[in-house]
């Protein structure tokens, strides 16, 4: 696999980063991961917007243009042979000696890319639903920022595994934010689509904001707003929705099946009318 580290490709064994590097010794780095369909970029200016946002919260100087970011990512398409898959784009405020002090504006970037050859559409887990436990969240409290800082998330997540289920579902105050690595949904029996307003409490996820479109579309009834716990469990339906896993059902959450315990009919429309939407638009 090639990959891209500084303005080289390079075969993913001989790419090098410093150990001073401050996205390792401080996660003071920020990240995108672009769905590839047909070899082509899923909302690829949607992500490059969130990045510039999530670098500007972070007063991350970065001055890589977007046509300059487009051209990488799809040179490692073309080098790799991505037909379906992600690519993953890591910056970080560079390489400095130990401080907590940030370095001098001047300080280049570390800009990492690399691809994951992935079925994505064809998923195992999009057809049987996936069982979801939850979790207090603990992560720090601007989540609206796409940092590399992923512990608090990947623990959830293995906590979740070692439960028996496949993802966690995170807490605050008794209402859902999201899932460990998706923004999370729940439909209720009237049929209205509920996820949580946007605030720094969640990712603004660039699938979100497309499902919600294809919601209305749909003519469907979509709220903006907090939900607990309860609320999901007696739900009619549930998914969540990331570049990596579009629109994922939900069947179960803290072992409580939710509706009929199987994927929901309404997620399966919003699945397919995405894919449709984003295999047209893609670049
Ligand atoms: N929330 C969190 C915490 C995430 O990590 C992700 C995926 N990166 C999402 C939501 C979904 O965002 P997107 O639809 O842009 O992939």
């Amino acid at each position: 696999r090639h990959v891209y580290v500084n303005g080289d490709y390079l075969p993913e064994t001989e790419a090098r980063v410093s150990i001073f590097d401050r996205g390792f010794l401080f996660a003071d780095g920020v990240y995108e991961v672009t769905l590839v369909l047909d070899g082509r970029l899923v909302d690829f200016s949607g992500h490059m917007a969130r990045l510039r946002r999530s670098l500007g919260e972070l007063d991350m100087p970065f001055s890589l243009a977007e046509e300059k970011l487009l051209e990488i990512h799809r040179e490692l398409i073309e080098r790799n042979q991505i037909s379906e898959g992600l690519v993953y784009l890591q910056v970080t405020r560079g390489v400095a000696d130990r401080d907590f002090n940030f370095p001098l504006k001047s300080t280049p970037n570390t800009v990492v890319l690399f691809t994951q050859k992935k079925s994505i559409v064809d998923s195992p887990l999009a057809a049987r639903g996936q069982h979801v436990v939850t979790f207090d969240d603990l992560r720090w409290r601007r989540c609206d920022i796409k940092t590399v800082q992923l512990l608090y998330p990947s623990m959830a997540k293995m906590q979740a595994k070692a439960q028996g289920a496949d993802d966690a579902w995170l807490v605050k105050d008794g209402f859902i934010t999201e899932g460990s690595s998706s923004n999370a949904y729940i439909v209720t029996t009237d049929g209205t689509v509920v996820t949580r307003d946007l605030s720094t409490d969640i990712l603004q996820g660039i699938t979100r904001e497309a499902v919600l479109l294809c919601a209305g579309s749909l003519q469907l009834r979509v709220e903006e707003r907090p939900f607990t716990v309860e609320e999901s469990e007696n739900a009619a339906e549930a998914f969540s929705t990331s570049a990596s896993g579009l629109v994922s059902p939900v069947v179960s959450i803290n072992d409580k099946p939710i509706g009929a315990g199987k994927p929901g009919s309404i997620t399966a429309h919003l699945r397919q009318l995405y894919l449709e939407r984003k295999r047209a638009s893609a670049i």
